[in-house]
């Protein structure tokens, strides 16, 4: 009997202890569990904290932005001006009233009002920003123009000559605000291409310098197009740039390498930069592409990639054009996503009102200025791209459309006439 009882009780006993550690087994598993849970869910409070700090950061940037950027024309001090070889010639602006500088999305441009001598208006250009932005100057990068191949009597450009030769260290220039549409949202990383034809260099090496500056984790390709070394600026610079990262391919294309010119050394790749290079040395088709440079290379990007099937939003492009030289129909077209629109009108009556003329617009014919220009009707003009707004005009009767999207489009019953095509019969007034 007594040994019975024992026996109960150590049955009892391994009973009690299997269930104590089955019970502890049982409470380690819950605390596993939800230790790992709550390790999730404080990283995901973490990443959300971030991204909101970011974001409530973003727009403390963009109200101090609005309160130090400026309407109209400021005046800058020329801090520096330091020749870059092949033509071109970078200017330090720093802002006469010492007050701070907004930051600018990188591939903005600065628009200049130049009082030329011997011109009987200003002169309006614009030049787009070529550093990363910072807060204390901003730099331009510009090529001195020279008379067409073709055409060697010609005079030199206006705008850029004057920067070259009679604009010097501490002179002080009238400059618009930074503005533009074709820029990079640095706020989202993504596998981008960046390609500068020539002096299209300016832009797209304001953006990466921002992307190294932000330290970019995803893919960039970067393509440099010019004709040989006698063009090639920035050559240190740009290839220290080129090694500061993993995830930065930069390859400089020479399209006729001059005979001093090392492969491997001055340059990578001998060719223009083409669809053809990017399908040879890209993994996938699967990046946004930002280009900018002489028409031709333009026109062959544009095309290349939608045949490439690039969809259009994922292309970003700005085209320079020369200010006094007539942009061909063609060339507006091939950039210009809006392409289809011309189509939509043709065979209008534009009358200019002042001047008593009119004239019969097609698709061929190009914008309203050009139009006017064509039948010796006077329009002011600057930039030709729809930025600056000295060519904005009365529209007196009738409608117009866009070539391409204006950087900002002027109140209804004017027109910016540079990119201005009229929607049907129209009355100008000019
Ligand atoms: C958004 C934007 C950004 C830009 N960024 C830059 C930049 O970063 N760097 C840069 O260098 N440029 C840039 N440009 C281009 C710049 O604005 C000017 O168009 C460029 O400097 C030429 O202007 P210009 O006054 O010197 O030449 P223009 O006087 O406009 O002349 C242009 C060309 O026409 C020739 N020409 C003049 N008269 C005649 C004639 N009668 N017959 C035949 N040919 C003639 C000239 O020799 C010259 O080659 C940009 C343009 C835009 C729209």
């Amino acid at each position: 009997m007594h040994m019975l009882g024992e026996i109960t009780q150590y049955i009892a006993l391994a009973v009690l202890l299997a269930g104590l550690v089955y019970f502890l087994t049982l409470i380690a598993g819950n605390i596993k569990v939800q230790s790992s849970a709550n390790i999730s869910a404080q990283a995901d409070v973490a990443y959300f904290r971030t991204r909101i700090g970011e974001i409530m950061d973003r727009r403390k940037i963009i109200k101090a932005q609005d309160e130090v950027s400026w309407q109209g024309f400021r005046k800058f001090k020329v801090d520096k001006k330091e020749m870059e070889g092949g033509g071109i010639c970078s200017f330090y602006l720093k802002p006469h009233d010492d007050r701070p500088l907004p930051f600018f999305e990188p591939g903005q441009y600065l628009t200049f009002k130049l009082d030329i001598p011997g011109q009987k208006k200003s002169t309006i250009r614009c030049y787009s920003l070529s550093d990363q932005p910072l807060d204390n100057y901003y730099r331009v990068s510009i090529k001195h123009q020279l008379p067409p191949r073709d055409n060697p009597d010609a005079p030199p450009g206006l705008g850029s000559s004057f920067f070259h030769e009679q604009i010097h260290e501490q002179d002080i220039i009238d400059v618009k605000a930074p503005s533009g549409h074709f820029f990079l949202d640095v706020t989202k990383p993504h596998p981008i291409v960046l390609i500068g034809g020539g002096i299209g260099l300016t832009p797209v090496l304001s953006m990466l310098k921002e992307i190294i500056k932000r330290d970019w984790r995803s893919e960039i390709w970067f393509f440099y197009g010019i004709s040989n070394g006698s063009e090639h600026i920035m050559k240190e610079h740009l290839k220290e740039l080129g090694s500061m990262r993993d995830n930065i391919k930069l390859f400089v294309c020479y399209s006729r390498p001059g005979k001093k010119d090392v492969k491997g050394d001055d340059y990578d790749i001998e060719g223009r930069v083409s669809v053809d290079l990017f399908k040879e040395l890209l993994p996938s088709n699967n990046y946004d592409y930002y280009f900018c440079g002489p028409p031709g290379m333009m026109n062959s990007l544009f095309e290349g990639l939608r045949e490439w099937d690039v969809p259009e939003d994922r292309i970003h492009y700005e085209a320079f054009g020369p200010a006094t030289v007539k942009k061909k129909k063609e060339a507006d077209d091939s950039g210009s996503n809006d392409a289809n629109k011309t189509e939509a009108g043709s065979g209008f009556t534009v009358k200019f009102s002042k001047s008593d003329k009119s004239a019969e617009w097609t698709s061929d014919s190009g914008s309203i200025l050009d139009l006017a220009e064509e039948n010796d009707v006077d329009i002011e003009f600057g930039c030709r791209a729809g930025n600056c707004g000295t060519c904005i005009t009365a529209v007196i009767e009738g409608d117009v459309d866009y070539l391409s999207e204006p950087g900002e489009r002027p109140e209804s019953g004017s027109c910016l006439s540079c990119v201005a095509i009229p929607k049907g019969d129209i009355v100008i007034d000019a």
